[in-house]
């Protein structure tokens, strides 16, 4: 499996370097560049590698560390610190406000897990006492107005679809304005996916993202929140496929699924470095509750594990 190969590549690296009879700075450069490689080629940004790299040669002073100090332990620590920084845009990821009802979309290829995913967002939130609502925007997958119906009638979510209406676009609109009426403070629509990142996709979503955020009451031109949602198991075609959603819709958290399998999730470090958002939630299994919040530390340490 070709995912498993990056947090393979690097944790080979590590031990390596550990294995070396003497720690200098060839050990040290070498020891990075491999690292380095392995990032590069996962597509993850040259400037986020390059300033891995800086800061961990800045952190490990081969000259200024005393004998007795474990030279191995620091360098060890010091990628791994430096990978969950990496995971870690920098920006505060959106959290859904009780007080204004907020519109969240999601997007993501077919299959990657989206419409799971979006019960499993939504029954999280209600556990935590918001009033959520599914409105489904997929008009393209067959048996998708099915299967999120049949979610949300199991969580007692309130839901909107149309088996008759093809226009996901006024899907979206009606769904998002019948829930402001009722008072719901979390809307969700989940939007259509295709097998392949083609542009019908991308314009349809678009159009979608424009209308759900200008529903009749709402008057606004966004939906609060986009969900880029990612199989884990997609491997180096990571990056490219969340530019190309980042480039058409305003992505602003990424989901990780399926992280239950092999799949180590080196996918997820292009993710950030291919739409500069935060990883919010991983997904754990098929059921509602299989999903996690998303912590770097331990992400890391199965990335290498
Ligand atoms: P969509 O086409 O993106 O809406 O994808 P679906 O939500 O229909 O999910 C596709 C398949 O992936 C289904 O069989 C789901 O049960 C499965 N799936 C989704 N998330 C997870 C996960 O976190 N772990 C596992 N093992 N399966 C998942």
């Amino acid at each position: 499996m070709v995912l498993a190969k990056l947090g393979g590549r690097i944790t080979g690296t590590i031990k390596q370097m550990k294995n070396a009879t003497i720690i200098d700075e060839k050990t040290l450069n070498d020891c990075l560049d491999e690292i380095t490689r392995a990032l590069l080629q996962y597509d993850v940004s040259f400037h986020l590698v390059k300033e891995m790299q800086t800061t961990i040669k800045k952190i490990v002073n081969l000259e200024d560390l005393a004998a007795g100090h474990n030279k191995r332990s620091i360098i060890e620590q010091a990628i791994f610190c430096e990978l969950c920084k990496m995971l870690d845009p920098g920006k505060p990821a959106f959290a859904p406000n009780k007080a204004n009802s907020s519109i969240v979309m999601f997007v993501g290829l077919q299959g990657a897990g989206k419409t799971t995913t979006c019960t499993k967002y939504v029954y999280y939130h209600q556990k935590k006492g918001y009033k959520p609502a599914l409105v489904c925007a997929n008009t393209f997958k067959a048996g998708a107005f099915d299967q999120l119906k049949q979610n949300a009638t199991k969580a007692k979510i309130p839901f909107y679809g149309s088996y008759t209406e093809f226009d996901p676009v006024k899907i979206a609109v009606d769904g998002v304005d019948r829930f402001k009426k009722e008072n719901c403070d979390l809307i969700i629509v989940d939007t259509s996916g295709r097998h392949k990142q083609k542009a019908s996709l991308f314009e349809e979503m678009r159009q979608v993202a424009e209308a759900t955020g200008y529903s009749l009451i709402l008057k606004s031109s966004k939906p609060d929140l986009v969900i880029f949602v990612m199989d884990s198991t997609i491997g180096q075609a990571a990056f490219e496929q969340a530019q190309a959603f980042k480039q058409s819709v305003a992505v602003g958290v990424v989901i990780i699924t399926k992280m239950d399998g092999h799949a180590k999730g080196g996918g997820a470090l292009s993710a950030v470095a291919a739409t500069k958002s935060p990883i919010i939630f991983i997904g754990t299994g098929e059921h509602m509750d299989e999903f996690q919040v998303f912590d770097a530390k331990p992400f890391v340490c199965r990335l290498l594990g």
